[in-house]
């Protein structure tokens, strides 16, 4: 099944089209879009219960307005250099572990929002988003994906001037303006994926050229192992957010160098999970 945040409400998106989730639950889950992580193995089994849950068709409709499906993560976790031809490209070692950052939580948005670019030069960076559904802390690989609530489609947006401009990187806030983290349209439970680990995702300008194609199995740490290390550290709460790192040929790394003008739009494509559109703005 599929969980949206349309126009603030908790939308699920099952065999039968869309339902809103307080009204058919009677409000035992929502409105809020947040509530669905509250206790999610209550939630899913309602879901399933109701004959709601099961795969839908076709992409995220029109209608209503989407915001991101996780509207306030506790955390937000990302990773730098975790595909072997971006760390090729940025002249980089493969790491030997996770290099983690945050993306402040106010940089979260969803679906077709617009995004006011603050100067500088701000590149793009297609990401799939690992949604955490149940608390863990020092997770094991083997268990790691029974951790996840879902899927989804990000952009890890990067301001990069501000990201190199101390002596070393600062990756944080350089990535958390405003809209800089838009996730959606949908949440997609991993149940629906024959194998949630090896997506097809990739990275255009509407109208325009492909920046970005890759595969989620390119992943140097594949998401158990990501799981894996962050949990070895800071417990993962329901309804954190893991952006997982971006495939190579990000604007930084072309020759010449090629940033995000006002009135381009990103279209962000991640196989079976859809396709985030990112209006930029002056
Ligand atoms: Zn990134």
């Amino acid at each position: 099944m599929r969980l949206a945040n349309i126009d603030g409400r908790l939308v699920l998106r099952g065999p039968g089209g869309r339902v809103d989730v307080a009204e058919a639950s009677g409000g035992r889950f929502g409105p809020d879009p947040q509530d669905a992580y509250r206790d999610w193995d209550a939630f899913t089994a309602w879901a399933r219960g109701a004959g709601l849950a099961g795969p839908a068709e076709g992409p995220a409709p029109d209608g209503g307005s989407y915001g991101p499906p996780v509207p306030r993560p506790a955390q937000v976790f990302a990773i730098g250099l975790n595909y072997r031809e971006h760390a090729a490209e940025a002249g980089l070692d493969e790491p030997a572990s996770a290099t983690v950052f945050t993306k402040f939580p106010t940089s979260v948005a969803g679906h077709d929002a617009p995004v006011e670019l603050p100067g500088g030069k701000v590149d793009w960076e297609a990401e799939l988003v690992v949604v955490i559904g149940r608390r863990c802390h020092r997770a094991a690989r083997e268990d790691a994906w029974s951790y996840v609530a879902g899927l989804s489609v990000g952009q890890d947006l990067s301001e990069r001037d501000l990201q190199l401009s101390g002596p070393v990187p600062q990756f944080s806030l350089g990535k958390s303006y405003p809209g800089f983290a838009p996730v959606g349209p949908e949440l997609v439970t991993t149940d629906e994926f024959a194998d949630p680990g090896d997506l097809a995702i990739s990275c255009a300008l509407e109208g325009g050229e492909v920046l970005q194609k890759s595969r989620t199995s390119c992943m140097i740490f594949d998401v158990p192992e990501l799981i894996v290390q962050l949990s070895a550290v800071c417990p993962l709460l329901p309804g954190d957010l893991v952006f997982t790192g971006t495939p190579s040929g990000v604007g930084m790394a072309r020759d010449p160098q090629r940033f995000l003008s006002p009135g381009e739009v990103l279209l962000t494509t991640i196989e079976g999970v859809g396709t985030l559109r990112t209006p930029l703005t002056g």
